[in-house]
């Protein structure tokens, strides 16, 4: 595959396009990481709360390639906010990984209503240099929540993991993002399959001799987003990597941006407390 990486705003840098393990049972992690890096791929997004992490560590190790060239993704547990519980969280992602450090660290919701980011993010900024993670980022913060941390913290996060996908475009956040040098992670980047059958993308897909599912992804890696479709169905896990051998033309972009629904598959970050 020819993944480009993005930097990220430490240096880092990530592989632009990964693989969601959300959902995955974890006894079927292991076998989908490694048909996944046989596929290509060389990042990985798992969490806490995905109670999986053990296979992907196992699935990396089986696969062969050195930990050096994978990128993990984990993300702190909802009920583990605190500057000393985000610590011992993730002491415990490494045991269950297997691993020395996670190329990044996510706060995986900001549950205002704890009001304990802050100290949090106070505990990620240890761990960063402690060595622990190579980056720290936030998952599901709204501007308001981002600006605080800006005034109360010197780390401005790497990213910032959102519900994205052609009927949730985000506009105001990504903006935002890029004025903070805050990296657009997309999650459900595909609406959790459910958006594929749009007339549009059935049209582009027929223009492009691709799928749905590749026109989508497509779109999100030009207009810059960091994405990671989640799939336990082999052939499609290589069917969503190979977006890498043509281009939509600006018009078409265009016309994908007029799919904008305001439309959530998963927890609104306006209404989600826990
Ligand atoms: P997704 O948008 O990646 O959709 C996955 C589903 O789409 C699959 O279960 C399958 O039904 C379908 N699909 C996948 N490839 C397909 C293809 N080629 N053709 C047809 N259908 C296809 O949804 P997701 O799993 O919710 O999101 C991806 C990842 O984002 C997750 O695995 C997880 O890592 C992350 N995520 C994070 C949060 C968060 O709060 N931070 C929330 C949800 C998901």
């Amino acid at each position: 595959s020819h993944v480009p990486q993005i930097e990220l705003n430490n240096g880092v840098r990530i592989p632009q396009f990964g693989f969601g393990v959300f959902t995955i049972p974890a006894a079927d992690t292991a076998a989908a990481v490694r048909t996944a890096v046989e596929a290509g791929y060389r990042h990985f997004d798992t969490a806490q709360a995905y109670e999986n992490e053990e296979g992907v560590g196992e699935g990396i190790r089986q696969s062969g390639v050195p930990r050096e060239e994978i990128f993990v993704t984990t993300k702190l547990a909802n009920d583990a906010h605190g500057h000393d519980n985000a610590i011992t969280a993730l002491e415990g992602s490494l045991q269950r990984l297997e691993l020395d450090y996670v190329d990044l660290y996510l706060i995986h919701w900001p549950l205002p209503n704890q009001d304990k980011y802050v100290l949090t993010w106070q505990g990620f900024e240890e761990l960063l240099r402690a060595g622990k993670t190579r980056a720290i980022g936030v998952s599901n913060f709204e501007v308001e929540q981002l600006e605080r941390l800006a005034g109360e913290s010197s780390v401005v996060p790497a990213v910032n993991q959102i519900e994205l996908h052609p009927a949730l475009q985000q506009a105001e956040l990504r903006a935002y993002h890029q004025s903070r040098g805050i990296a657009t992670e997309a999650w459900s980047p595909l609406g959790q399959g459910e958006l594929l059958a749009d007339p549009l993308l059935s049209e582009l897909a027929g223009k492009y001799g691709k799928t749905a599912a590749q026109i989508v992804l497509r779109w999100h890696l030009q207009i810059g987003n960091i994405v990671f479709p989640k799939s336990v169905t082999p052939e499609r896990v290589r069917e969503n990597i190979a977006v890498f051998d043509f281009e939509l033309a600006d018009a078409d972009l265009a016309a994908i941006g007029g799919l904008e629904a305001g439309r959530h598959f998963g927890p609104d970050p306006a209404t989600f407390r826990g």
